[in-house]
């Protein structure tokens, strides 16, 4: 889906060239940078890459949508109980949160064809949920051992990082069914399989978030006006100290400061913080070079594939078949579904779904016909022949957004990179510190 011309485009002569600190990324970790600094007394521009802001949220209105009223959370949308911060932007912001919770059963697929089962407690034999609520009970434990915010210093801490999550899985979970259930659980988030994910990773994001059972509370609201608002009004209180299309080609630091280079204009200022995910923030030319543990981290993660698609319908159908429109799955294209209709579901119907790891890596290799004809060979078989003409079908696909690479953030750490190099997350550079959603302790990603 093609990004909307900006209402933020700043007319670059107008910007002061020479600030306390230039914050590069504006997506919502730099943008509260920006006006925490402001708000402090410091002069502050913000270089953005994109000709928007909001990085890894986009709130969008397709063209083709036959409701233009429709704003489609294309990224981050969805807010937990737990993550406190964001509903308070949300409050201040005066952006208006909404339960996400629909009456209905949820379809569960995880292996053997999909079954009707309630929200939260999947439709394993007994045997098997038992194997998972101890699996879950010994995960929950062994996060809480984790030090937030130098997860690499439990004493555990090289075993588990030694070890994929999958074979962790293998030895404490005794059915395929269960293991599938975990997996889904947590790689969802990175858009990483087991395998590539090393068990301290799993444990950081159990512990950052507070434990397995708040990362599945994290769906429970969503903001009516999408999640990218909150981004669009906090651009709106930094006014001229905003510039997009100004990617950052290279930051030079040597003893009076830093000079920030992007195609448009060179900034000199005391400080840099740059705010944009590990990968892209490695492409950045860097001098004096970065130090070692630093460059290994930035380029060391596996990448994670996500793709986010929405399909509207004249009505929420699957609620009439007693369905509340969400979806678990580890046999289809498709690994998530949730129910996004606006309103109380009597207007249309609007289905919202997830796809993650091998399963999007091979999605996004097709053309955009396919990758829709596959994801709607999905939803038939989950939700029926009422699935099989929307109105509207849009995707987005992360892992080729140019200034995104990647994934949610966050919890893709490979085997043995916690241990070795995860203190270079926050540790700053010199003049250089580092933010975004994979610097912090809370919710990581
Ligand atoms: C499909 C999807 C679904 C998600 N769902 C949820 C959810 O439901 N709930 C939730 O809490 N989180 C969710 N997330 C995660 C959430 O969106 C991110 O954690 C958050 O938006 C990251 O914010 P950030 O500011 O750290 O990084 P970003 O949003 O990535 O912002 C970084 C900014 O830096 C810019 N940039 C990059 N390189 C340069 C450069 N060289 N020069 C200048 N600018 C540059 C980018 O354009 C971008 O605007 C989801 C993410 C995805 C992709």
């Amino acid at each position: 889906m093609a990004s909307g011309a900006s209402r933020f485009t700043m007319l670059r002569s107008f910007v002061n060239p020479e600030a306390d600190f230039v914050i590069v990324g504006a997506g919502l970790a730099g943008l509260q940078a920006a006006l925490a600094l402001q708000r402090a007394g410091s002069s502050v521009v913000v270089l953005e890459a994109r000709d928007r802001v909001g990085g890894r949220t986009l709130s969008a209105m397709a063209s083709t949508s036959p409701d233009p009223s429709l704003v489609f959370d294309m990224g981050g949308q969805w807010i937990g109980p737990g993550q406190t911060e964001v509903h308070r932007l949300a409050r201040e912001m005066d952006l208006h949160p909404v339960p996400t919770a629909v009456p209905g059963r949820t379809l569960w697929d995880l292996g053997g064809g999909a079954k009707r089962g309630s929200p939260r407690v999947p439709p394993l034999p007994p045997g098997a949920l038992a194997s998972v609520l101890l699996a879950v009970a010994r995960l929950n434990r062994m996060s809480r051992r984790l030090p937030l915010a130098a997860p690499w210093e439990a004493d555990e801490a090289p075993g588990w990082d030694d070890i994929t999550f999958e074979k962790w899985l293998r030895a404490h979970v005794r059915t395929r069914g269960g293991r599938a259930l975990l997996g889904l659980y947590v790689n969802g988030h990175p858009g990483l399989e087991a395998s590539e994910m090393s068990v301290l990773d799993v444990l950081f994001m159990l512990r950052s978030a507070g434990s397995l059972q708040h990362l599945l509370h994290a769906q429970d609201f969503r903001l009516i006006e999408g999640a990218q608002e909150l981004a669009r009004r906090s651009a709106l209180r930094l006014g001229d100290a905003l510039v997009l299309e100004a990617p950052v080609a290279a930051i030079d630091q040597d003893e009076g400061g830093v000079t920030v280079s992007s195609g448009c204009k060179t900034i000199r200022c005391r400080r840099v913080g740059v705010c944009a995910p590990l990968r892209v923030a490695a492409e950045i030319a860097y001098s004096p070079p970065l130090p070692a543990d630093r460059v290994a981290l930035m380029r060391s993660r596996p990448t994670g594939v996500l793709m986010k698609f929405h399909a509207v319908y004249p009505s929420p159908f699957w609620r009439r078949n007693g369905l509340n429109g969400q979806a678990f799955s580890t046999s289809h294209a498709i690994a998530a579904t949730g129910d996004n209709s606006p309103g109380d579901g009597s207007g249309r119907g609007v289905l919202v779904g997830l796809t993650g790891a091998d399963r999007a890596r091979s999605l996004s290799a097709l053309p955009g016909s396919a990758q829709r004809e596959a994801l709607l060979v999905s939803l038939i078989d989950l939700f029926g022949a009422e699935a099989a003409e929307p109105e509207a079908f849009v995707v987005e696909d992360w892992s080729r957004e140019r200034w995104t690479s990647g994934a949610a953030g966050g919890g893709d750490a490979s085997p043995r990179t916690w241990t070795t190099v995860g203190h270079a997350y926050r540790a700053p550079s010199g003049r250089a510190h580092w933010g975004g959603t994979e610097t912090s302790p809370e919710w990581h990603g």
